[in-house]
């Protein structure tokens, strides 16, 4: 592949990177180097692949490459929910045994996680919080009871929490209910994926701020990965790109550039949190998934989550007044839930990009040969980017695993999106609907 590819374009406005201490400067991409496996994107699914790949082969020369810092992507800016669950749409799948394995399998990536966590002492604010999924009117209280019927179905524990038990958790009467699941755990994603990162096995080499520009077969069943100031020679490549896959020419037409929102506060005072009435370190997802995200950290911040936005450039042509605009709804959605708290002002506001597929099915196993990839989590990946990193290292070095087939079972093809101009019109048409049917739950 000759053409240049575009590049991530995540900016320095992340409340979770910028809580962290001063990362150490950054190993770069330099000169000519050859690796037995190089993997290009360290979000949760390339970390995750190095990882693996290092356990399977202790003696190989493993290289990591991202174009930013690790915690700078989507991996280091989401909302921090580990979840256990199926997705909404997974959920809804007709065959049983197809959601217990996704359950299984994002089970395994928590136990992964939390093993990881435990033995590298990384401090990611990691919790077994548990997840509310909440309502704000009747439209939200509809889904509620359709995810009750979906928990049923699974066979999973779940709890009713009514209006006023859930005020003294949240500090707002805002819902009218939620259902509690217990299975999720809350972290710090940014302090997560950079610990991730600095505990990666001797033999895997972290480079950062070494975007690939290019891919060129080396003419004996290999690749070169070309960066700005150097180049990589390997024989096995592992994209945990996300969304960035189909730059490669992988995947073309059939992912879905999408970005979401968060805005946090800064640390409540100890007069504010007496204000503030509720708890510390608890997490709602909305039950309309068109709502609002909340959660209130261990560290005192409240987040707000909500807007979704088509940006085929990536978050490039994001500007200052798109995010002063995101960030007047999300305080509107603030005060709505937390009017005590009307004095305290957001810190930061910040987007990041992820994939969606219209058939919202993920993309995992060999693109080509030697060419590997997970892509496409639908908006899920903290859990899902774990442990499909890991079994695509297992495929990559032709191990064998029960887990491994599970995954292959589960996962396919992302379905063809139509032609541009009628892909961003019913994409942005679709993503307005939504905003404005689910406006009550906002
Ligand atoms: C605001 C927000 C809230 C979210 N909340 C949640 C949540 O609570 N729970 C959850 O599970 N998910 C959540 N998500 C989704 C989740 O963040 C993503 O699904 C997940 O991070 C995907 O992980 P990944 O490793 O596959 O990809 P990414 O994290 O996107 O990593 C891809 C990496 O590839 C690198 N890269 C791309 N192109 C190149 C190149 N040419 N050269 C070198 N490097 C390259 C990028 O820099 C990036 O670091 C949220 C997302 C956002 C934006």
């Amino acid at each position: 592949m000759s053409k240049t590819v575009n590049l991530p374009h995540d900016d320095a406005s992340c409340g979770w990177y910028a809580a962290l201490p001063a990362a150490q400067p950054a190993t770069r991409l330099q000169g000519e180097q050859r690796a037995d496996y190089a993997v290009i994107g360290a979000g949760f699914a390339g970390l995750a692949a190095a990882r693996r790949l290092a356990e399977h082969h202790p003696e190989a020369r493993i290289l990591l490459v991202d174009a930013q810092r690790v915690a700078q992507g989507a991996s280091g800016r989401n909302s921090g929910f580990v979840i256990d669950l199926p997705h909404k749409f997974a959920l809804e799948h007709p065959d049983p045994a197809h959601k217990q394995r996704l359950l299984a399998l994002n089970r395994a990536a928590i136990a992964q996680l939390q093993g990881l966590i435990q033995a590298h002492g990384i401090d990611c604010q990691w919790s077994h919080a548990g997840k509310y999924q909440g309502a704000v009117g009747p439209r939200g209280m509809a889904y509620l009871e359709h995810f009750e019927k979906l928990m049923k179905d699974l066979g999973e524990p779940f709890d009713w929490v009514e209006r006023g038990a859930l005020a003294k958790v949240l500090g707002t009467g805002h819902y009218s209910g939620a259902i509690y699941t217990p299975g999720c755990y809350l972290m710090q994603p940014a302090a997560l994926v950079s610990g991730l990162g600095r505990s990666l096995p001797d033999n895997v080499e972290l480079l950062e701020e070494s975007p690939i520009q290019r891919l060129e077969r080396d003419g004996q069943g290999g690749w070169i990965l070309h960066g700005s100031a150097g180049r990589i020679r390997t024989a096995r490549l592992l994209l945990g790109t996300s969304i960035f896959t189909q730059e490669f020419g992988y995947l073309r037409n059939r992912l879905l550039p999408v970005m979401t929102f968060a805005s946090w506060t800064r640390p409540l005072t100890d007069s504010e949190l007496q204000v503030y009435g509720g708890q510390l370190d608890w997490g709602l997802t909305p039950a309309d998934h068109a709502g609002t995200t909340v959660r209130m950290t261990q560290d005192r911040r409240l987040i707000i989550r909500n807007t979704y936005k088509h940006v085929p450039k990536y978050g490039k042509s994001t500007s200052d007044a798109m995010r002063e605009s995101v960030r007047s709804d999300h305080r509107k959605a603030f005060l709505a839930r937390f009017p005590q708290l009307a004095n305290v002002p957001f810190s930061h506001t910040w987007g990041g990009v992820y994939a969606i597929s219209r058939n919202f099915t993920n993309f995992f196993g060999e693109l080509e040969p030697g060419v590997f990839a997970s892509a496409c989590d639908n908006g899920v990946g903290a859990a899902w980017g774990t442990i499909s990193g890991t079994l695509l290292a297992d495929l990559a070095v032709g191990a064998d695993s029960a887990q491994l087939r599970d995954i292959q079972a589960v996962t396919g093809m992302p379905s063809l999106n139509p032609p541009e101009p009628f892909l961003g019109l019913g994409v942005r048409s679709r993503i307005r609907l939504a905003a404005w049917n689910s406006r009550s739950e906002l």
